[in-house]
């Protein structure tokens, strides 16, 4: 059977089922499905998402499923991350389609609330995040690190799971939910997924519907230029060379403005010169009306 899903106005208990996953509309019911597990002794892993769910996504909530008993997957495109030039209107949706999808991976609910559910009338609370949301996303998308913050503090605060999944695809973005969950104390495990990819090394993303064909085939040079220059770093290469020819090359590729390529430490996200210890080599750039961004690991050698 496919799975489908209803609209919330004719919902009046905030409990669908699609096929045999739940829906869940509000933090009642997301808190009482949760603590109906609790009452069997069962673990529980959230998987937060904007939707639009590709195999990257479906990768988490493999990924939650090896951590915990029960896997609930949250789809809220969340207003408070987006500027207002941004493509908060546009970015795609397709509930009936995500919910589908999850039920085949195995998920066992999905929690998406409305955005007034979400942010009431009157909400007035927010959350300043630093160390590893400056720079990077956190320059060229100056309010998307507090909106994710506050958005995920909430998910975790409703759901209280054992574990939370997120991807190494937003790396900067692991780092700081990993800072805010440390510093503010929230007694939630956060582990990281590796990037899943397209055959061709192209990192995949909700985003990359926005592409047209021919963009779709420039945009892998993103990930080889990175890995590339990864390789060589690790060897010894030298880091402004090697920032330079990742310029160089995704360029000539077709992309347009680049936003930022960069070497950082891998755990704070503080800019390095050198390759001592594990390294993150990150950038972003525009391949038409798509931000594209990607990382990949640099290990020191030996
Ligand atoms: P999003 O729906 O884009 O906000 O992403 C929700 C979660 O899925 C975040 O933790 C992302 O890092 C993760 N994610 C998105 N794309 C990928 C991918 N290609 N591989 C692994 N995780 C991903």
């Amino acid at each position: 059977m496919t799975p489908t899903a209803a609209p919330s106005s004719s919902n009046p208990i905030g409990t669908l089922s699609a096929g045999t996953l739940p829906i869940l509309r509000t933090v009642e019911d997301l808190r009482s499905q949760v603590a109906a597990w609790r009452r069997e002794g069962l673990t529980v892993a959230l998987v937060p998402t904007m939707g639009a769910l590709h195999d990257g996504h479906l990768g988490l909530i493999r990924r939650g499923r090896e951590l915990a008993d029960r896997v609930v997957a949250s789809v809220f495109v969340n207003p408070t991350q987006f500027a207002p030039h941004e493509d908060f209107d546009r970015y795609p949706r397709d509930e009936g389609g995500d919910a589908a999808k999850l039920a085949s991976a195995g998920c066992h609910a999905l929690y998406a609330p409305t955005v007034r559910a979400m942010y009431p009338q009157g909400f007035a609370t927010a959350i300043s995040v630093g160390g590893p949301a400056e720079g990077l996303c956190g320059t060229f998308r100056p309010q998307m690190f507090g909106g994710v913050a506050l958005v995920v503090t909430k998910l975790f605060l409703q759901a209280l799971p054992d574990v939370a999944v997120f991807g190494e695809k937003d790396y900067q973005q692991l780092m700081v939910i990993r800072r805010f969950t440390r510093d503010l104390d929230i007694p939630v495990r956060v582990e990281g997924l590796p990037t899943v990819r397209e055959a061709d090394g192209l990192a995949m993303s909700s985003r990359n519907a926005y592409l047209s064909a021919d963009e779709r085939a420039r945009a892998p040079e993103l990930n080889r230029a990175l890995t590339a220059a990864a390789a060589a770093l690790a060897a010894g290469a030298e880091v402004d060379g090697a920032l330079t020819g990742i310029r160089g090359r995704i360029a000539e590729a077709g992309f347009g403005t680049i936003d930022y390529v960069e070497l950082r430490d891998a755990e704070t996200l503080e800019p390095v010169t050198a390759v001592a210890r594990p390294a993150r080599l990150l950038a972003a750039a525009w391949m038409g009306k798509a931000r594209l961004i990607d990382n990949v690991p640099v290990i020191p050698a030996g």
